[in-house]
């Protein structure tokens, strides 16, 4: 059997461009699918598969994952961007659909098989006001979640508004002193209306200073999170160990990670409790089995990215990944609308607060291409990351 052919498959069927990438075989109707959502940069991954991976893998082995995974990470020389690595990810998961189809068993079945039933999973609740967060996450308890996310006016807080000098530029404002200010007030409130007998979390998005944000985990300590996620940028990951120093607070880290020298000082010096990473971002479920592996020999525990970002395909993987990892700590999960499920046959399934995959063999997850074109994808300047402190300056988001 060989390699027929590599191409990817761009929809939006939620308005989030996704970026599929489909594993053609030698075998008439057998082929895989892998997620590569870069979701800012869609295109860019689709010129790197097409052009790039397509005429590198046709005529190869499908069988042989790992060393495909080497070959694409390292044949344009230059390695480990966010580009490149979803490019290699939407490969490397379409292989592992292909040999669980083959071998006619879940991709969970070829990691060890099932350490639990079903993956427990967080949602997000989104307020103005801390009235309005208590209100969504008991909406939330109701249908059965037991693990939270409250967020306090997205990701920057809320308050004031900025003042902001003459003529300053367009974006998006926020002001981080408002931030750190007005969560920990919005825990008190959850924490008095709710109790403790719900998982609380939340994403700091890295939007403090480095010495703010450890005198904001040592504020959180005594509402007891699940977890408090990205505290710091990659760019300070040295500051995690005065975080440590100073708050028993879980720390969650590296939605942003792209390279294994990011993740391995955290891991190593027991620095983080999860570790986040995006796996499309990282190159596949090749990496992300190692990765679990690493942690699961620190005491860290697995919290991959979930969000609508991330194809059914890509959620599916992760999935797989929680099933058979027994250091699994928690799944973000955002949830798929109707188009979603239509376009993308076969998604896991939410009940009482926990992930289902199917019992198809592979990830166990189709496209409708047909439908999928339904949905284009349109590149357009992205707003939410053009990120401004209250004077202007341009900031991460
Ligand atoms: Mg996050």
């Amino acid at each position: 059997m060989k390699i027929a052919s590599v191409r990817t498959i761009l929809t939006a069927p939620a308005g989030i461009p996704l970026v599929v990438v489909k594993v053609e075989t030698s075998e008439p109707g057998l082929y895989g699918l892998g997620c590569g959502t870069f979701t800012q940069r869609a295109t860019a991954v689709r010129t790197a598969v097409d052009d790039y991976l397509a005429p590198l893998l046709a005529g190869r082995d499908p069988g042989r994952i790992e060393d495909t995974w080497h070959t694409c990470m390292h044949n344009a020389y230059w390695r480990n961007g966010p580009v490149l690595n979803n490019a290699l990810s939407g490969v490397d998961m379409a292989l592992w659909d292909i040999k669980g189809k083959r071998a006619g068993m879940p991709v969970y079945e070829l990691l060890g098989g099932k350490c639990r039933e079903a993956a427990a999973v967080y949602r997000h609740a989104d307020g103005r006001d801390p009235e309005e967060v208590t209100d969504r996450a008991r909406a939330f308890q109701e249908e059965g979640y037991t693990h939270i996310r409250c967020q306090l006016g997205g990701y920057g807080g809320i308050g004031r508004s900025p003042r902001r000098p003459d003529n300053a530029l367009p974006g998006a404002y926020f002001d981080p002193d408002v931030y750190a200010q007005t969560v920990p007030a919005m825990f008190e409130h959850v924490r008095n209306a709710l109790g403790f007998d719900v998982h609380l979390l939340h994403d700091v998005h890295e939007r403090l200073q480095p010495i703010e944000a450890v005198r904001f985990a040592k504020a959180l300590e005594p509402y007891r999170l699940f977890f408090l996620e990205d505290l710091l940028a990659p760019e300070d990951i040295e500051w995690f160990r005065h975080i440590r120093a100073h708050a028993a607070v879980p720390i969650a880290m590296g939605e942003l990670f792209n390279n294994p020298v990011e993740w391995k000082p955290l891991i190593a010096n027991q620095l983080i409790d999860f570790i986040r990473v995006h796996i499309s971002q990282i190159g596949g479920i090749s990496p992300a089995r190692k990765l679990a592996a690493l942690c699961e020999a620190f005491g860290v525990r697995t919290a991959w990215h979930g969000p609508g970002d991330v194809a059914p395909v890509g959620h599916a993987a992760n999935l797989h990944l929680d099933l058979a990892c027994q250091n699994f700590g928690i799944q973000e999960f955002a949830g798929f609308n109707d188009a979603l499920r239509e376009v993308f046959p076969g998604c896991p399934e939410v009940r009482n607060g926990y992930l289902y995959p199917n019992a198809n063999p592979g990830l166990g997850i189709d496209i409708d291409e047909a439908l999928a074109a339904r949905y284009p994808v349109e590149p357009k300047a992205i707003e939410w990351t053009q990120t401004r402190l209250p004077d202007g300056t341009p900031v991460r988001p």
